[in-house]
């Protein structure tokens, strides 16, 4: 048996107003006037309060990056590096990235191909990348994916949806600043932070749970109730460490059916992950029970509403294709079932769930 020999983030700072500590930390990195640190920021900050607040030096860049319509993308990845490689011919001494899974998500992976050459989709997979990244740091805007914590730069490609999974993708600093997530909107403060409370549920449940896991899954999960059942006056503070202990969790064992099924519906028919997997959730009741019924009061509590009869009437070979998708997510079935998963995520199985969505 081996064991993983999981690589974590380095170096955080944890506390309300502790963004402004960002120039400090990057004038370590900065060792010469021409030195320069590259911001990958969520467009939803522009012209924003927080815009001003970016230490940004004559020498720096800026790039603004759009993900309402499509979570991060292999091109997008690549655009982006060649934006950075026309600024300088030398690479930057960080790349910051300031926003939720998806910002985060582009500074790791710009991060990565400034120094492995070739386009971003050669890397897709598991341990892929030769060259340590450049320099970088992750600093959430919105809170649950726990992208801050992991491994992973999730990408659409040409071929897939798949991670750059390496441990040089780890970011070397995160900042994490609860005063940043206070003006996320409600609807996606909600999907983003169920990611959270479902990588909980998913780790709990799972074959694969020990007890590293299990420590930070059931704080975590202790937390998501505070922030979404007691609505806790200090309840970002309590979702931004949510989302850095549920994916702390998940790191050590895996997610699980929701995963799988969210998979299938961002693949095929575009939905974004958080609002994918609570779509998906709803319908696990025979898999997570407790969980379900749980989120379900979440979901009244904060009168969200979720889409419904989505995949219903849609042709058989939409289905079949989320169908696909979903069964080839192994480890994640692996982790609901066990040994012999496969004889039970069967096709008729996911159909059948698919077509209840
Ligand atoms: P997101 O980054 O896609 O952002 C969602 C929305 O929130 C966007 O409209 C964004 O502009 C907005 N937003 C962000 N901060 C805001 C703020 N402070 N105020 C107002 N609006 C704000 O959302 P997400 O759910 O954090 O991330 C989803 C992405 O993360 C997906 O692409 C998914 O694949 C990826 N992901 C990565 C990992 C990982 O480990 N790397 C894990 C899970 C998910
Ligand atoms: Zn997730």
């Amino acid at each position: 048996m081996s064991f993983k020999n999981f690589k974590v983030v380095p170096k955080l700072i944890f506390g309300r107003g502790s963004f402004s500590q960002l120039d400090e930390v990057l004038a370590e990195e900065r060792k010469s006037e021409n030195d320069f640190v590259v911001y990958v920021v969520d467009k939803v900050h522009q012209g924003k309060e927080l815009e001003n607040r970016i230490p940004k030096k004559e020498q720096d860049l800026t790039l603004w990056v759009y993900v309402d319509e499509e979570e991060p993308t292999t091109k997008q990845v690549d655009e982006l590096t060649n934006q950075v490689k026309a600024h300088s011919n030398n690479n930057p001494v960080s790349v910051v990235g300031i926003g939720g899974g998806s910002a985060m998500d582009l500074a790791k992976a710009v991060s990565l191909m400034l120094t492995n050459p070739g386009g971003s989709a050669k890397y897709q997979g598991w341990d892929l990348i030769q060259n340590p990244a450049v320099h970088h740091i992750g600093i959430p805007t919105v809170s649950g994916t726990g992208a801050e914590a992991s491994r992973t730069a999730v990408l659409c490609g040409p071929e897939r949806k798949l991670g750059l999974n390496s441990d040089y993708t780890v970011f070397d600093q995160i900042i994490m600043d609860p005063e940043l997530i206070a003006s996320v909107p409600t609807d996606q403060w909600f999907y983003t932070g169920m990611d959270c409370y479902i990588h909980c549920i998913e780790s709990l449940e799972g074959t694969y749970l020990n007890e590293f896991s299990k420590a930070y899954g059931e704080k975590s999960l202790e937390l998501c109730r505070q922030v979404f059942l007691e609505d806790h006056p200090e309840k970002d503070d309590k979702l931004m460490m949510a989302s850095f202990m549920g994916g702390m969790s998940i790191a050590y064992s895996q997610v699980g059916a929701c995963h799988a099924v969210s998979y299938g519906l961002g693949y095929v028919l575009g939905y974004h992950h958080g609002i994918g997997n609570c779509i998906a959730f709803d319908v696990l009741d025979e898999f997570y029970p407790e969980g379900v019924k749980e989120f379900r009061q979440m979901l009244k509590k904060h009168n969200v509403t979720l889409p419904k009869n989505i995949c219903k009437d849609l042709p058989d070979e939409t289905i079949q294709k989320m169908v696909k998708v979903a069964k080839s997510m192994g480890p994640l079935w692996h982790n609901v079932y066990g040994d012999g998963w496969e004889e039970k995520v069967t096709d008729e199985m996911l159909t059948e769930l698919y077509r209840r969505i």
